[in-house]
């Protein structure tokens, strides 16, 4: 009934009709086409026969489990142009349901309790000020009548906060701030006071950051919530609290009374944080023995490389070794919980080449826990990407990415072949990670990165979606490869498992995350749009054939329009366009590699730019951004990138 399946969210189904020995013959029992080829990232819920789920742009669905019928749909009517503040795309994470009610929060900021026998909206409340560019992608978490809802918007320029509200109205019950506001103004609270201590300048300006946009977990046992706090906002220190400190409460895991959102304790795991390491990432909740005594648990496999296992009663941090190649930090203090950061990760102009990397060696893909192996699945990858502060920072940029870090800096050479050599090194795998030794138990190399989410079942079975497009089931005890399918796209959600009258299923929403997927760069392919697909054993449906071909048409020849241009078209692109489309133009998954336009996207390039003529697809028109001449020097730059790689591909 819940995101994670229970409170623990540890993704672990007790259901073992389908297990190590039979799931060979296991099946696609039926699949539902969603509307949408963007961000598929949801993990549906089940409840009494019925599947919920929420796919991009919020588009709402219940479904018939056993069968894949729909029952209702509804579409929240997400204004197209709010993808514009989206730093990862427009996908959701889930929804929440309480006593007859399906909670979901839009990206534009509404959380909208629905009946969930109709889907009839029932009550609408904003949740954030649309004076500023936050988006919500997190699934919310329902809990004794109140619902929980936190947000993004770090990369643009924002202050996070988690807020409670009444499950049956909608009214506002606390909301914890994770950044101090202006001291002028007044704190909210006795720890918003304790962290303005942490800051310098006029940090309240940029927002500050520290936005919790997906992990938010329940702990019914000591009644606290624990909130996964995200990066600071700019990311470089140097402009958001100049001089340093610790920047409270950015990335850290804060824990709050259930009741009141009160501060109980914080584990805070990139002091200063600047490099887009959030710690938003899941957090499961466990019992382990550890060094011979029972310690109820939080972990977490954040961003920045590092398996965390916390103490839940008091923020002690019990371990934390890297589970990925870590340029960042060599190891953690345990006697003060501190990284010790490698000093060549204070970056300033000079490009600094790192993994992990805002990526992260593990993002929000959820992973599982099975008590039964003691193992924690998750995907892990190793990403380098340079970092380096721009110096020509446009302080007054009225709208998108206000991060600070990089393009000016990447612009020179060293900065291009600093993207060029990180573009090569990325790896993608699927980690089974002892969390009591602190060390992995076994792992699956994948082709790339972009492998997805992981469920744990009582059959022995890890289930995951990869980036060669299949779904693929091991042993949980020792990684054996027991069933692998096709499915025509790389699902990154996490799937579930479920009974309806007795026969076990396992299921997920099939497609691409926000981001890039594994085929990072590189020439379209043909994929299928975004599917829930369901298995079982003796399942006899079949996936629709792959109609849609790709013809690729070389690139025009680059226009002559000098060096000049070309550079002001290089720093426009990295300022406006690189967020989404990525450094360089090498950008693939949900989000054309601008490579390999056709000849009609050339012809409608200024259409689609300056006027929007793409905006009913979320690429919304840029005219109050950039000028014509940007425009036309993004253009070519965009043409000149092709040129160089056209045969390297
Ligand atoms: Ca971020």
């Amino acid at each position: 009934m819940t995101w994670g399946r229970t409170y623990s969210e540890q993704r672990f189904s007790p259901l073992d009709q389908i297990n190590d020995a039979n799931v060979g013959e296991l099946g696609l029992a039926w699949y539902f086409d969603l509307d949408t080829d963007r961000a598929i990232e949801g993990t549906p819920l089940v409840i009494d026969g019925v599947m919920y789920l929420t796919s991009a742009w919020n588009l709402t669905y219940a479904l018939d489990a056993a069968t894949g019928e729909l029952i209702w749909s509804y579409d929240p009517e997400v204004p197209r142009e709010w993808g514009g503040n989206s730093c990862c795309g427009v996908g959701s994470r889930g929804l929440a349901a309480w006593e007859g009610r399906i909670v979901i929060a839009t990206l534009d900021g509404r959380l909208i309790a629905l009946d969930a026998a109709d889907g009839r909206p029932l009550w609408t409340t904003q949740t954030f000020s649309r004076d500023f560019p936050y988006t919500i992608t997190g699934a919310p978490r329902v809990f004794d009548g109140r619902v929980l809802i936190g947000n993004g918007g770090a990369e643009l320029g924002v202050r996070g906060y988690v807020t409670a509200y009444d499950v049956d109205t909608g009214e506002e019950l606390w909301r914890f701030y994770t950044v101090p506001g202006n001291p002028a103004d007044g704190f909210e609270s006795d720890a918003m006071a304790m962290a303005a201590e942490t800051w310098n300048g006029e940090w309240w300006k940029w927002g500050g950051g520290g936005t919790a946009w997906d992990s938010i977990v329940y702990d019914p046992e000591l009644d606290y919530i624990y909130i996964g706090v995200g990066n600071g906002s700019p990311w470089v220190q140097a402009y958001r609290s100049p001089g340093g400190g610790d920047n409270l409460f950015l990335a850290s895991i804060a824990a709050v009374e259930a009741a009141t959102g009160e501060y109980v304790w914080h584990y805070q795991q990139a002091p200063g944080e600047q490099w887009d390491f959030t710690a938003t990432q899941p957090m499961i909740q466990a019992e382990l023995t550890i060094d011979g005594r029972e310690r109820r648990v939080l972990m977490q496999a954040p961003k920045n490389a590092f398996f965390y296992v916390l103490d839940r009663e008091t923020g002690e941090l019990l371990s934390a070794e890297e589970f990925a190649p870590n340029y960042w930090a060599s190891h953690v203090d345990l006697a003060t919980g501190r990284p010790v950061i490698n000093p060549l990760a204070y970056y300033d102009t000079e490009p600094v080449l790192m993994t992990p990397a805002p990526p992260g060696a593990h993002n929000w893909q959820p992973m599982s826990y099975s008590p039964l192996t003691g193992l924690v699945y998750f995907p892990a990858q190793e990403v380098w990407m340079p970092y380096a502060r721009d110096p020509n920072f446009p302080v007054d940029q009225p709208r998108g990415f206000r991060i600070g870090n990089g393009w000016g800096g990447m612009l020179g050479p060293a900065g291009q072949a600093a993207m060029a050599a990180a573009a090569g090194r990325a790896r993608g795998w699927l980690t089974a990670w002892d969390p009591v030794r602190q060390r992995e138990a076994w792992r699956v190399d994948y082709s790339g990165t972009g492998s997805g989410g992981v469920l744990a079942t009582a059959g022995n079975l890890v289930v995951q979606g990869t980036v060669d497009d299949t779904v693929a089931i091991y042993r949980a005890d020792n990684g054996e490869k027991l069933w692998e399918v096709l499915v025509n796209t790389e699902p990154a959600a996490g799937p579930i498992s479920y009974a309806v009258d007795g026969e076990q299923y396992i299921a997920l929403n099939a497609g691409m995350h926000g981001m890039a997927g594994g085929r990072f760069g590189g020439p379209p392919v043909a994929r299928a749009g975004g599917r829930v697909l369901a298995f079982k054993l003796g399942g006899r449906a079949v996936l629709p054939p792959l109609v849609e071909t790709v013809t690729l048409t070389p690139p025009p020849p680059v226009p002559d329009v000098g060096d000049e241009v070309l550079e002001l078209g290089n720093a426009a692109y990295h300022r406006v366009c690189a967020g989404c489309h990525g450094m360089r133009a090498v950008g693939g998954g949900v989000i054309p590699d601008l490579r390999y336009m056709s000849a009609e996207t050339h012809a409608e390039f200024d259409a689609i730019v300056l006027g929007g003529a793409r905006a009913e697809q979320g690429m919304i028109g840029f005219a109050d951004r950039i000028n014509e001449a940007e425009a036309e020097a993004i253009h070519a730059f965009v043409i000149a990138r092709a040129n160089e790689d056209w045969e390297a591909d």
